[in-house]
């Protein structure tokens, strides 16, 4: 159980998770610490140093604490600080080091981390098929003693600043790479089919956008197209992304950190699935359409596709364009 607050001087901790995605999914858990701190104790959150610029629109009023290199630099700086507990919402090792000096450690049951930590609750299962992951991050505090909870994603901001270069007329922003690998990435061609669609239809004016890990997958989309579109991949930064996605009429995109981020912001977005499961990453919230072609092997959750990609090959652009014609009609 996570010891009661002693002292408003003794912070606690919750060590998010590293990927955008989860870390959106971890954010009805970071609430519910919140209140149940109730100003006890402040609460410190411990995460990537890629998503600090996010940690202001994701986390006001909280303190974000970047992991640096070394784990055991964060442990040195957490016993400074004289840290009363620390929840570890990733698996990692690594995790467990870098809250080593914490006197009260707590994580999901991992056996080879376990010795690290002082309490190791089993992830949630169920009979009836996944718990998401955002419940699973719940589940772990009310295992730790914290009350239930329901998986909503606070309120974003209402207004964020719209990029200077961002076009006059309303625009389709497009996403097209996930980092996790290519068995959850839809065709070049596919993305380009949907694009001509929309633009004719709805003159949405197409962007391209990614991180610098994604910039051969938006040529790739550049090219299938074969027309100027504009392409921002690699060139704009995390909090960048947010400003864009927040002023675009569509968004399109993968089961990726984007997805989750679009459904944070409240903003229509049509969301593709590969490899993975919808039942255990959708998106909270409802402004963000899911598709995918479920076929006998699917979810397999590889990265790379062993066999021929056909749960993305077999989703068609007209059942990805229809989602997006439905999204764009009740939004
Ligand atoms: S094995 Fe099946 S579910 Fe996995 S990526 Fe390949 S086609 Fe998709």
């Amino acid at each position: 159980m996570i010891p009661a607050p002693t002292s408003t001087e003794k912070p606690h901790l919750l060590r998010l998770p590293n990927w955008l995605g989860d870390l959106i999914l971890a954010l009805p858990a970071v609430h519910l610490y919140q209140r149940w701190l109730n100003g006890r104790a402040p609460l410190l959150l411990v995460g990537p140093h890629s998503l600090a610029p996010l940690a202001p629109l994701l986390l006001p009023d909280l303190e974000y604490l970047p992991t640096r290199i070394c784990p055991f630099a964060i442990s040195a700086t957490l016993r400074k600080r004289q840290v009363a507990s620390a929840v570890l919402f990733p698996n990692s090792i690594r995790t467990a080091l870098e809250t080593f000096s914490v006197p009260y450690r707590a994580g999901f049951y991992e056996k080879l981390r376990n010795p690290l930590l002082t309490d190791h609750p089993p992830r949630r299962t169920s009979p009836f098929g996944y718990v998401h992951v955002a419940d699973q991050y719940l589940g772990l505090l009310e295992d730790l003693g914290l009350p239930k909870a329901k998986a909503v994603l606070p309120s974003s901001p209402s207004t964020l600043p719209k990029p200077k270069d961002a076009p006059a007329q309303p625009y389709l922003a497009i996403l097209p790479g996930a980092a996790y690998g290519p068995a959850k990435r839809w065709d070049p061609s596919s993305f380009a089919s949907v694009i001509r669609d929309l633009q004719k239809s709805h003159s949405l004016t197409p962007v391209l956008l990614g991180g610098p890990g994604d910039v051969n997958d938006c040529r790739a989309v550049s090219e299938a197209l074969g027309s100027p579109i504009t392409d921002l991949s690699g060139t704009t930064t995390t909090l960048d992304l947010a400003h864009w996605l927040a002023h675009a009429r569509l968004i399109l995109c993968h089961d990726s950190g984007p997805m989750h981020l679009a459904a944070f912001l409240g903003k229509p977005a049509v969301a593709i699935f590969g490899s993975t499961e919808p039942a255990w990453t959708h998106p909270l919230g409802s402004s963000v359409t899911v598709v995918r072609h479920k076929v006998s092997c699917s979810p397999c959750f590889l990265k790379k596709c062993p066999i021929d990609r056909r749960c993305l090959i077999r989703l068609t652009p007209e059942e990805v364009l229809t989602a997006c014609n439905l999204r764009l009609a009740t939004t």
